[in-house]
């Protein structure tokens, strides 16, 4: 599996090297298509090496079970652009999120500080991702039905979630079962390494403030909201 995602992270290199010389010269709408294009293709291979992993085990995962959905949920900066230009694609999915955001957000507002925490240094007992994960539980906004809305651009970690005891033990956070796959975290190096070396390129030196790893919901709220932050990622990608 390792040799597997190595060649798959060589050959995205290799595509790397012929087309971001030729980036420089595209305009920022088109960069950004780009971007995702070669990302979202990235994600294609990831699945396909997630399904091999559990390929024989006892999934207990079926269409339709999304306790997992109600989980704190975050993303980094690449994939918040991916879903965000999905977004862009299927406007009828965004204007399903909007209206169920504000309840996900008051729900995360006893968290947000010990989120922001969890994700600096100044981590604290109560201040981890493991700890918020084990108090918070509302539905995802992109939930609709019982299914995900956004499910083809879905974070890098709603795709390696997956449980082998009876679904409804996903139903309570301090008693979770998650199925460890053995390729999760080397898929997520991979993807942040291939996320840094491509926004390196698109001369992003420095990721947006708070953009490096934000809760799904709010990452795409923010993108959404903020004219300035599109603006400045569109200035640095120019
Ligand atoms: S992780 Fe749990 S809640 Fe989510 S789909 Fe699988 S069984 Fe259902
Ligand atoms: S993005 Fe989709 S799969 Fe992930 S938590 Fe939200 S609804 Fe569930």
């Amino acid at each position: 599996m390792a040799n597997e995602l190595e060649s798959i992270i060589k050959d995205f290199w290799e595509v790397g090297a012929e087309v971001l010389p030729k980036l420089s010269s595209m305009n920022p709408k088109k960069r950004i298509a780009k971007f995702v294009g070669i990302y979202s293709e990235f994600l294609v291979h990831a699945d396909s090496i997630i399904q091999g992993e559990i390929n024989g085990v006892n999934v207990k995962c079926k269409e339709g079970c999304s306790y997992c959905c109600d989980h704190l949920i975050v993303a980094n900066t690449g994939q918040l652009v991916v879903i965000n230009e999905y977004l862009n694609e299927y406007p009828l999915v965004r204007e399903g999120f909007i209206p169920k955001y504000p309840q996900w957000d008051d729900a995360f507002e006893p968290y947000r500080e010990a989120f922001w925490y969890s994700v600096s240094r100044l981590k604290t007992e109560k201040a981890t991702f493991d700890y918020i994960s084990s108090v918070f539980s509302s539905p995802c906004p992109f939930l609709d039905d019982g299914k995900c809305s956004i499910y083809e651009v879905r974070p890098i970690m709603c795709r390696s979630w997956y449980s082998k005891r009876k679904f409804t033990s996903c139903k309570y956070n301090s008693k979770i079962k998650k199925l460890e796959i053995q390729c999760e975290e080397e898929i997520v190096q991979k993807i942040l390494a291939l996320e840094h070396y491509f926004l390196a390129q698109f001369g992003m030196r420095e990721v947006p403030p708070g953009a490096g790893i934000m809760t799904l919901p709010h990452g795409i709220y923010y993108m959404k909201e903020s004219a300035r932050f599109m603006a400045g990622l569109r200035s640095k990608m120019s």
